[in-house]
């Protein structure tokens, strides 16, 4: 199944497709977790969308349909992917559709952004695979230190008070749009992405009927 799941920053958008790619046996493609590799290995494409990325902009359009594309290539992407954070503009949804990126349906997690301002307060992230974390909600084995992978767990740049705003922002101006145009496709399931990870992960389980 191709899926794509979108969501305000902090909405869980990651760990829920990490649950349902593993249920699914399709690969979770979060495109902030490759985009802030490139970063770390400061790749040329690192070195150019850094600051963006730091300030809690968004990457061109362009550069993002590129490392998609680039992405699902692979073999792994055959019979099906998860989207993780894209699209993010109606741009990048046209441009999928355009291309032939097929996405069978949309699911827009709904979490408010007061909700989402004290979750991201907290939230801690693998300085190595980018699993995120959480001291209440999602509270890590061992404290300080990822679960996957045994990595240091740290503070994401963006998720800086200042920049959780702009992300925010951003985030209403161009993906109210969007959830606008996937409404007129007849591809979108909102489901309510407040709460604890557990219940969230069981509304949307039943959403999908697995
Ligand atoms: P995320 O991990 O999904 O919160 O994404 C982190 C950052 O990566 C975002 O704030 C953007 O700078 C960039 N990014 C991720 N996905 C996209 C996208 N679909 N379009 C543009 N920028 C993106």
């Amino acid at each position: 199944m191709r899926l794509a799941i979108i969501g305000p920053p902090g909405a869980g958008k990651g760990t829920q497709a990490d649950a349902l790619a593993q249920i699914l046996g399709d690969p979770h493609l979060s495109i902030g977790d490759i985009l802030r590799r490139a970063v770390k290995d400061r790749t040329p494409l690192g070195i150019r969308i850094q600051a963006i990325i730091e300030g809690g902009n968004l990457v061109p359009d362009d550069v993002v349909i590129g490392v998609v594309k680039e992405r699902i290539a692979r073999k792994d992407c055959e019979t099906g992917y998860m989207f993780d954070g894209m699209p993010r503009t109606v741009g990048q949804a046209r441009e999928l559709d355009a291309q032939g990126v097929q996405t069978d349906l949309i699911i827009s997690l709904e979490v408010p952004d007061e909700e989402v301002i004290v979750r991201l307060r907290e939230r801690l992230m693998c300085s190595d695979c980018g699993r995120s974390f959480h001291p209440t909600a999602k509270p890590p084995e061992k404290d300080g230190f990822c679960d996957k992978c045994g990595e240091e767990l740290v503070t994401r740049k963006d998720d800086e008070p200042d920049t959780v705003r702009t992300r925010l922002k951003i985030f209403h101006e161009q993906v109210d749009p969007l959830k606008e145009y996937y409404e007129l496709q007849g591809k979108i399931r909102f489901i309510d992405g407040s709460g604890s990870v557990e219940e969230v992960r069981k509304r949307l389980f039943t959403a999908l009927g697995i």
